[in-house]
């Protein structure tokens, strides 16, 4: 596989970016292998700068479930730039996308429109302080949700790629507001709450954890935590930056039927584009300026070209609710090709995750029992086989409507040589 143009890119990239990269997980360090830089994408399909093709299993951590350049996504946001590319004021589309949203989720009462998962998450926390007007949250440990400085405490994906546990330079002060909890553990969460009783703002929380590798909730865990909110007069946050519109219209939260007071939702719902949205419950969504004082602003929020890209991808979404279906059964081909050779798979929907392990995987802990080097050397048996998952043993693989049964089958044969390998 020839590399060089991405070699000399990553040289320059390096020179300029601390390494290399605009996001720490871009750089396959956890993988010892250089990155390939990307040139274009079509389908499910990945072209860098040196002409390689890989069937690509990333799509863009998430927000490709329709595959790369779908033609009227594209037709869409090329038309709506020749109309200005950023207002600064209000559009008509805003509101259509907003109307889509919450179609879809009506527990999105109102939303606000912002640029990033980061931003939304971060913004639904401070309105559940606001509301509650108390400081402490609950967070899990190994689930992500951006990288805002209360959040950054424990977080999963790159942070466990990267043996970083916590990020320097996050004051002392936003830690200590950020109480751990294990995932899918209840007495984690009852300790906390009795401890830190009356003061706990707000439970956030990835209703299906993606972030450390897949890890599904476990039965009954959403509820008790539904339950336990209430009983303390704290807000219930679902973070459905990866799950919202990926587990169906109605993300993580019609999935489990449970109903949170925020949400947040990045990826999908901005269609490619920079693009998240945060929202839930009228009464608490109503603290945030000019209506109330939790103050939530931004430049671009609801930018043109981003809102045209979502609204574009909603609309198909809601128009063939059947991809949904068809891209969970080529998901379940992959996990049962990954089972039978010995892998433990996680897998809710279109979201799966291959761990190197033979303990069962449904905390945390034993997320932390996988072996990373034998996914490095499988992460670079599939790409030089022209297959990308993600580069690191915490993340989820995506499938997307572009992925044909023949790619399908494509991969799970290379997930069989490869075990033929392993023997
Ligand atoms: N929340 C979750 C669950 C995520 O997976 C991510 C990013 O992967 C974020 C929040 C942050 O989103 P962004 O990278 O758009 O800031």
């Amino acid at each position: 596989m020839k590399v060089t143009r991405s070699q000399e890119l990553f040289e320059r990239a390096s020179k300029l970016m601390p390494g290399g990269v605009n996001s720490p997980v871009r750089a396959f360090r956890s993988v010892g292998r250089t990155p390939f830089f990307v040139e274009k994408a079509k389908g499910a399909y990945l072209y860098d700068a040196d002409g390689n093709r890989y069937l690509d299993y990333v799509c863009s951590w998430g927000p490709g479930i329709l595959g790369h350049a779908y033609p009227s996504v594209i037709e869409a946001v090329q038309k709506a730039c020749e109309n200005g590319l950023t207002f600064g004021a209000p559009t008509e589309k805003e509101v259509l996308l907003a109307e889509l949203v919450q179609k879809c989720v009506p527990s999105m009462e109102m939303m606000r429109l912002v640029n990033s998962g980061t931003e939304a998450v971060m913004s639904a926390v401070r309105v559940a302080r606001g509301f509650t007007g108390r400081e402490k949250i609950i967070k899990f440990i190994g689930c992500y949700h951006g990288h805002s400085d209360g959040l950054l405490v424990k977080a999963g994906s790159g942070l466990m790629t990267g043996s970083i546990p916590d990020s320097a330079g996050v004051p002392a002060g936003y830690a200590a507001a950020t109480l751990l909890a294990d995932y899918n553990d209840r007495e984690s969460v009852r300790r906390l709450m009795e401890e830190n009783s009356g003061e706990v703002a707000c439970i956030v929380v990835e209703p299906v954890a993606a972030n450390m590798g897949v890890v599904p909730p476990e039965d009954g865990f959403l509820e008790f935590l539904r339950d336990i909110a209430d009983e303390n007069g704290s807000l219930l946050i679902f973070d459905e930056v990866i799950t919202g519109f990926r587990l169906g219209l109605d993300g993580a939260q019609g999935y489990y039927g449970v109903r949170p007071d925020l949400s947040t939702f990045g990826k999908i719902v901005g269609g490619g584009m920079p693009l998240a949205a945060y929202g839930g419950r009228r009464d608490v969504m109503s603290c945030i300026a000019p209506c109330g004082s939790v103050y939530q602003a931004g430049t671009l929020s609801g930018n043109p070209i981003a809102v045209t890209a979502g609204i574009e991808t909603l609309k198909i979404l809601m128009a063939h609710p059947e991809i949904y279906n068809e891209i969970d059964r080529a998901a379940a081909r992959l996990e049962k090709a990954y089972r039978d050779i010995g892998l433990m798979v996680n897998r809710v929907g279109s979201l799966l995750s291959p761990f190197f392990t033979e303990e069962k995987v449904w905390d945390y802990k034993s997320v932390l029992t996988a072996d990373t080097a034998a996914f490095a050397e499988y992460f670079s048996w599939m790409l030089e086989h022209g297959i990308y998952v993600a580069p690191s043993q915490f993340e989820a693989m995506f499938v997307s409507a572009a992925h044909t049964e023949g790619m399908i089958e494509q991969t799970c044969e290379c997930v069989r040589e490869y075990g033929e390998k392993l023997k």
